[in-house]
C-alpha cells in the first residue's frame, strides 16, 4: 500500500497570520516564568499523544473512504452529484484532521523547547484547566477571544 498523504503532509507552513505588524513574545525568554513541572508534562505529552494517534486513525480512515469513492462508478447525474458532496465532505474533515495534527505536532515540539503551556501570544501561562480541557491550546483564553474576535471581523 503506498503510504499515505497524512504521514507526509506532517509539515505545513504556518498560517500568515492577520496581523503582520504585532511582534509575538518569545515565551522562553520571558523572565519569571517558570516552566511546566516534569508530572504535568507527562501528563499533558500523553495526552497530546494520544490525541495525535486516533487523528492518524482518523487520515488513514478518511483517506481510505476517498479512495473507494474514486473506484465508484456513478450511474447518473445524481450518483454523481453524491459522489461530489461527499468527496468534498471528506476533503474538508481531511482539512481538519491535518490541522489537528499540525497542532499536535506543534505541542510535542514546544514540549521539546520547553514553551509548552505559555500563551503564543502573550507568552503568559495558559490556565492549566484550559490545557486539561484543550491540551492543544496554544492561546491563552484572552487572546484565544481576541483571535476569534479579529477573525470574525475579518469575514
Ligand atoms: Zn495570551
Amino acid at each position: 500500500m503506498r503510504p499515505t498523504i497524512a504521514v507526509r503532509a506532517i509539515k505545513r507552513p504556518p498560517k500568515p497570520t492577520q496581523r503582520g505588524s504585532r511582534t509575538r513574545l518569545r515565551p522562553r525568554e520571558q523572565e519569571g516564568q517558570p516552566q511546566m513541572e516534569k508530572r504535568k508534562l507527562n501528563y499533558f505529552s500523553t495526552q497530546i499523544l494520544n490525541k495525535r494517534n486516533k487523528v492518524l486513525v482518523k487520515l488513514a480512515g478518511l483517506e481510505k473512504d476517498l479512495e473507494a469513492l474514486q473506484h465508484n462508478q456513478p450511474k447518473d447525474w445524481a450518483e454523481v452529484n453524491n459522489d461530489t458532496w461527499e468527496r468534498e465532505t471528506i476533503m474538508q474533515k481531511i482539512d481538519t484532521e491535518k490541522e489537528n495534527l499540525r497542532r499536535a505536532n506543534d505541542s510535542l515540539r514546544k514540549m521539546i523547547d520547553g514553551s509548552y503551556g505559555m500563551c503564543a501570544s502573550c507568552g503568559q501561562h495558559i490556565l492549566e484547566a484550559r490545557l486539561r480541557a484543550l491540551p492543544l491550546a496554544s492561546l491563552c483564553i484572552k487572546c484565544q477571544i481576541k483571535e476569534e474576535t479579529w477573525a470574525r471581523q475579518a469575514c
